[in-house]
């Protein structure tokens, strides 16, 4: 068994005891792998199965089983769950979590580009099109929702959502997170119609 195969067989231990959604300590995880796969505490690093989670240098193929929600604390979901939500990710030397991405029926969508840029930085960008962190500022200050129309891919795998200009880029409007709206693709094209 692979480590990855481990930390699923574990996961999958706690639902069939617990239940799906059983929160669990980070130190109960690493003894349950220890003692019936044995897994050396130091190679177990549950944040790296999370949906929810992404750390630095990890790649998003590892299984997703996790929720996290604090430090050393996640809830057991299993391989394939459903899961919505944003995706945090702490840059080396910040202070705080960013949102980096969005999981959407248990499929992470990672922003491309460098995450360790400065977070205050993010405000504004020079060209026309937001960057990947401006851009996933807006959609996490809107909370994944069209602001026209609230309509969410949390709740309609349909909907996409786009970064729209609230001022347009040709009427001089800067791509700045003031001047940015979340709106889903009708709403987005009701708009372009209009102008
Ligand atoms: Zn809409």
């Amino acid at each position: 068994m692979t480590i990855n195969e481990k930390m699923e067989a574990a996961a999958d231990d706690l639902i069939e005891r617990f239940g799906v959604g059983h929160l669990v300590e980070r130190k109960e995880l690493l003894s349950l792998l220890q003692d019936t796969y044995q897994v050396k505490e130091s190679s177990a690093m549950p944040s790296d199965y999370c949906y929810n989670r992404v750390n630095n240098g990890i790649s998003l193929t590892k299984p997703t089983l996790f929720e996290y929600i604090g430090p050393g604390r996640y809830r057991c979901l299993g391989a394939g769950y459903p899961y919505n939500g944003p995706i945090y990710h702490r840059p080396s030397g910040a202070a705080g979590d960013i949102v980096i991405g969005f999981c959407k029926d248990g499929v992470r969508a990672i922003a491309d580009g460098p995450r360790k840029a400065d977070v205050s930085r993010a405000e504004t960008s020079k060209g026309r099109d937001p960057s990947p962190r401006l851009r996933y500022r807006v959609l996490e200050r809107d909370r994944f929702t069209c602001r026209a129309c609230g309509a969410s891919p949390a709740k309609d795998s349909g909907v996409s959502l786009h970064i729209d200009h609230i001022v347009p880029w040709s009427k001089g409007g800067k791509t700045t997170l003031d001047n940015l709206q979340t709106l889903c693709t009708k709403c987005n094209l009701g708009k372009g119609d209009l102008a």
